[in-house]
């Protein structure tokens, strides 16, 4: 939008969202913004104003905020902006290319809009479309819509600025959904939403039904426990202990979040399920609302997520229109329903403490723990929160027995697991499997094997995960298995490596995913992420100084024992373990 434009500027458009969020106060902010933005193509100060007015926020807070995310822009940019994946899993599928060749086009550098105001080009963070790379956001139209975009070479991205493309609505392709088990994705990796009368006609919604009519909350909180099931967003802390503490817990109203802020690099498997199958997620969440006794769920999807926040929402009307969600479930005399939160672009709003101050419209800053959510969660009431994958799990607890759950993982670690599998194998997907399978039987037998060379690494965990070595191919897939070998589940991401990749190459791009998504409410990790990826820049253009190698060790201990929360502390945890296995690359700094 032009600066002629913004002078002319015609509020009622903001003022139009406005009424639609009366009465709900600072925690508006968020969707206002996003909604106001589509309006008038960024955030022209006229219409901060108004939003400050009219919510009753400080106007400085209102910029703090759209500053914080990286999907709101509060000065005009291109008509269309192109946000090009150029983290590992892209990276091995040319995403530098397709930056490079967007630019281009557009004749501009990465960052810059061009003079015509046509098109914005930026590099972006891992867009949960690792099994499908190269992946782009586009963010285009009147008002601006947003769509990611899967398999964009540099020969295809001309096809973006002209509003055409393949995501994963249009390719039932571009979700390859395999492995030994299908007990959380049967209706997964078809291309389309699975609807509520689809889901119901293979026993879906028939846990609900039996929590609300035959158990009281109690019951359904020792079903949980009694199924040892732990949390699979990345923390594996047991779900009932997060339902027994929120229900326990005093003051009311009750909240139930679900994290559906999936950014972890290499990570897809939330964004599977949300767009083939959101019933499931839906009804693990309305047992959960259940069992503490909330009165409201809010599900948090990420920004750049379009097509899971269109298809939530088309579950969310049948629900309602089944009666569902709403005033009194099937008779039950409980009630509840769900509204949908969009990110904005900010990693660490995964972080469940920074997902409340998002939904509460501030910017996503990690609080200090304790506290705990079960006690002062979002608006400092009790709330239980967790993960997509987990509550898609609930159902069949439910309906088929704790002793059946566990039957399909080993005593410790309980049930089916989802893997994202992406990088240099034959079949990249999302893989369920009963937990004690090995990674070799992952890549080998499931994924079909390494692509374009032998073997050389595989990260396990995504970017706050750890390398492994082909000699550690027989390693069981278990909490316990992974940890016992130096690595680590985390959300559940595996990515290959083939031996002619550079690893200094890849640690460069997770150095800068972690330096980008910093918050910065810390020094250690606001300023260690920043030297880290400086060191690793260095060594990846074989340009070290003398100490780097001791100044990357000291950076990365005093990010890992002195940050506030998870993201600092495991910022340097892929570096530490590429360390330990190939010191050899970290000698000298000629990279290959
Ligand atoms: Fe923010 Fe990093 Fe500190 Fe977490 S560790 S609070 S992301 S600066």
């Amino acid at each position: 939008m032009s600066e002629l434009a913004v002078e002319a500027l015609d509020l009622a458009p903001v003022q139009a969202v406005l009424a639609q969020y009366v009465g709900q106060g600072r925690s508006a902010l968020l969707p206002v913004l996003l909604e106001a933005q589509a309006h008038y193509g960024h955030l022209p100060l006229p219409v901060t104003a108004e939003i400050a007015r009219a919510l009753g926020v400080p106007l400085a807070d209102v910029h703090g905020v759209i500053e914080f995310y990286a999907l709101l822009y509060n000065e005009p940019v291109g008509q269309t902006v192109l946000r090009v994946c150029t983290d590992p899993a892209c990276a091995l599928r040319g995403g530098d290319a397709v930056l490079e060749a967007a630019c281009r086009l557009a004749g501009v550098a990465e960052g810059e809009t061009s003079p015509d105001g046509a098109v914005t080009v930026e590099r972006s963070p891992c867009l949960g479309h690792c099994n499908s790379g190269v992946s782009v956001n586009v963010s285009s139209g009147q008002p601006v819509r947003n769509r990611t975009y899967a398999h964009v070479a540099p020969d295809t991205v001309a096809d973006l600025f002209a509003g055409h493309g393949r995501t994963t609505a249009d390719f039932w392709s571009e979700d390859y959904v395999g492995g030994d088990l299908s007990i959380v994705t049967p209706l997964c990796g078809r291309g389309r939403r699975t609807r509520l009368v689809e889901y119901q006609a293979v026993g879906g919604m028939q846990a609900l039904r039996k929590a609300l009519t035959t158990m009281t909350p109690a019951a359904v909180i020792e079903a949980m426990h009694q199924s040892d099931l732990l949390g699979r967003g990345g923390a594996a802390f047991p779900t009932w202990a997060k339902w027994d503490g929120a229900a326990k817990a005093l003051g009311q109203p009750k909240y139930f979040v679900v994290n559906a802020d999936e950014s972890e690099p290499g990570t897809f498997k939330d964004r599977v399920l949300l767009e083939g199958d959101p019933c499931r997620v839906l009804e693990g969440a309305i047992i959960g609302a259940y069992a503490i006794g909330a009165s409201r769920i809010y599900i948090y999807i990420r920004g750049e997520y379009p097509l899971a926040i269109e298809r939530v929402g088309a579950a969310l009307t049948e629900l309602r229109a089944a009666g569902y969600l709403g005033d009194n479930i099937l008779g039950s005399g409980y009630s509840v329903d769900v509204e949908i939160r969009s990110g904005a672009g900010a990693y660490i709003c995964g972080e469940e403490t920074a997902l409340f101050e998002s939904i509460e419209g501030k910017r996503g800053f990690p609080r200090v723990k304790p506290p705990f959510p079960t006690t002062h969660g979002l608006f400092g009431k009790p709330t239980a929160i967790n993960n997509v994958e987990t509550l898609a799990q609930a159902p069949y607890i439910l309906i088929h027995g704790p002793d059946a759950f566990h039957r399909l993982g080993t005593a410790e670690s309980t049930g089916p697991k989802l893997l994202c599998v992406s990088g240099d194998v034959v079949r990249p997907g999302l893989y369920e499997i009963g937990f004690g399978a090995t990674l070799r039987h992952l890549i080998e037998n499931l994924a079909g094997g390494v692509l374009g060379g032998k073997l050389q690494a595989l990260l396990v965990g995504g970017a706050a995960g750890a390398f492994a070595t082909p000699a550690e191919l027989d390693t069981p897939i278990t909490f316990q298995g992974l940890r016992a070998a130096g690595l680590t589940l985390g959300s559940g991401a595996i990515m290959v490596f083939n031996d002619t990749r550079d690893l200094r190459d890849i640690l460069r791009r997770l150095a800068r995913f972690f330096a980008h998504e910093s918050c910065g409410k810390c020094y250690p990790c606001q300023l260690g992420t920043q030297r880290q990826y400086e060191v690793l820049e260095r060594l990846a253009a074989g340009n070290t100084l003398s100490g780097d190698v001791s100044r990357l060790q000291d950076v990365g201990w005093t990010m890992t024992d002195a940050s506030l929360c998870g993201l600092g502390q495991t910022a340097a945890a892929a570096v530490f373990s590429a360390m330990k296995r190939w010191p050899e690359l970290f000698e000298n700094g000629n990279a290959s």
